[in-house]
C-alpha cells in the first residue's frame, strides 16, 4: 500500500531540515534540487518540493498554486542550469509500490547525459 500520511523522518525531510547533507544544485522558496546519491545516468538530479507531500497526487491535491507553480518552474530551471536542454533529458516521478517509490517525499528525477533510450524498458504485460 502507498503511504498516506507524511513521514517526517523520511530521508528527504531530513535533507530539507539540514540534518543530512546533499550536493545541492538549486534551492528557492518552493524547491530543492540535489544530485542523487546513486546516479543512474551521468546526470541524475532530484527535485523536491519543500512542503510535506508524499507523492504527485498528494502534492497536486494539497499544495497551493504558488507551490505547484514554483516547483515546476524549478524543475525547468534545473534542467537549464544543468546544461542538458539541448541534448535532452527525462523527468520521472515514482509514486507508490508498483513504481518502487523508495522515499515517501514527492520528487522528480532528472536524468540526462547520455542517450536514455525510449520510455521504460519493455516487459511482459
Ligand atoms: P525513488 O525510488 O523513491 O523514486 O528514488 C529515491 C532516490 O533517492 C533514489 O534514486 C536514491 O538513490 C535517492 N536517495 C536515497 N537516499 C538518498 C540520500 O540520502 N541522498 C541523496 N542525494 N539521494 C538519496
Amino acid at each position: 500500500m502507498a503511504p498516506t500520511a507524511y513521514d517526517e523522518g523520511n530521508i528527504f525531510a531530513r535533507i530539507l531540515r539540514g540534518e543530512i547533507p546533499c550536493n545541492k544544485v538549486h534551492e528557492d522558496k518552493h524547491a530543492l534540487a540535489f544530485h542523487d546519491i546513486h546516479p543512474q545516468t551521468p546526470v541524475h538530479v532530484l527535485v523536491i518540493p519543500k512542503g510535506p507531500y508524499v507523492s504527485l497526487e498528494d502534492f497536486s491535491a494539497q499544495a497551493g498554486e504558488a507551490e505547484i507553480a514554483g516547483f515546476w518552474r524549478a524543475v525547468g530551471l534545473v534542467a537549464r542550469q544543468l546544461g542538458v536542454v539541448e541534448r535532452g533529458y527525462r523527468i520521472l516521478a515514482n509514486c507508490g509500490p508498483d513504481a518502487h517509490q523508495e522515499v515517501p517525499h514527492f520528487h522528480v528525477h532528472v536524468f540526462a547525459g547520455k542517450d536514455l533510450g525510449r520510455m521504460i524498458k519493455p516487459r511482459d504485460k
